[in-house]
């Protein structure tokens, strides 16, 4: 609903070496998650557009656990930094970046949260899975939403850089469709430093790269957006 022309978030980090940045870690998914995704990867699923709503839940989820957190805690919003999510699509390369302003993760809760399968939703499309003869799974994920593993409906690669005031340092997680294993790494790049939240990029399945088109992103937005409480903001070419 909002348009936004500003400039990118400015970095307050002293320069360091980029080269001498900590290494990616590889770890395994748990077996579920690999399964989870091997169906979605694989999936016939034709209302794929689904990603973004999910997309924009978690973040709108993670805003809402730093406003509720921040009551008791209020040293969390320290960097002061709106609360809101914003969107960026890059047509030409097919690419799209989702960045909200909540409450992060940490380097544990990334293993938590992206590596296994804790939450409700997609515990229940597994089991439900289970029970059915639709051994493709592609009814129940429109039924039971995938949550975060959405993302690789339409994307090849997903990359989600993320902080949490609970440690103050960065990390980016790095998934790819098809393999088993994710990384890991500590952020200390200062161009790449984020004041608090967390950002995913997106980097689109060929046939899917229609969906990096700025007035497409901000029509799926203008729907899901009314159930969120936060501001939208989505970017725009100049024209
Ligand atoms: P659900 O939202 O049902 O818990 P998801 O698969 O969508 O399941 O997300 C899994 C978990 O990953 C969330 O519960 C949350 O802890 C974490 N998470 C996902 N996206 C974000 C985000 N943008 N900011 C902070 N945590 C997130
Ligand atoms: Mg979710």
């Amino acid at each position: 609903r909002d348009l936004f022309l500003g400039k990118r978030y400015e970095t307050t980090a002293a320069a360091s070496d980029a080269s001498s940045s900590p290494p990616a870690e590889k770890y395994e998914y748990q077996a579920e998650v690999s399964r989870l995704m091997d169906l979605i990867v694989n999936s016939l699923y034709s209302n794929k557009e689904v990603f973004l709503r999910e997309l924009i839940s978690n973040a709108s989820d993670a805003l809402d656990k730093l406003r509720f957190l921040s009551v008791t805690e209020p040293e969390l919003l320290k960097d002061a930094v709106e609360f809101d999510i914003r969107i960026q699509a890059d047509k030409e390369n097919g690419i799209i970046t989702i960045t909200d302003t909540g409450i992060g993760m940490t380097k544990q809760e990334l293993v938590d949260c992206l590596g296994t399968i804790a939450q409700s939703g997609t515990a229940k499309f597994l089991k439900a899975l289970k029970d059915s003869k639709d051994s493709g799974g592609d009814n129940l994920i429109g039924q039971f939403g995938v949550g975060f593993y959405s993302a690789f409906l339409v994307s090849d690669r997903v990359v989600v850089s993320t902080k949490s005031p609970k440690s103050n340092k960065q990390y980016v997680w790095e998934g790819e469709a098809n393999a088993s294993s994710y990384t890991i790494r500590e952020e200390t790049d200062p161009e790449n430093l984020i004041p608090r939240g967390t950002r995913l990029t997106l980097y689109l399945k060929r046939d899917d790269k229609g969906f990096a088109h700025p007035e497409r992103v901000q029509k799926l937005v203008k729907n899901y957006s009314q159930f969120v409480s936060f501001p939208i903001y989505t970017w725009q070419e100049k024209g």
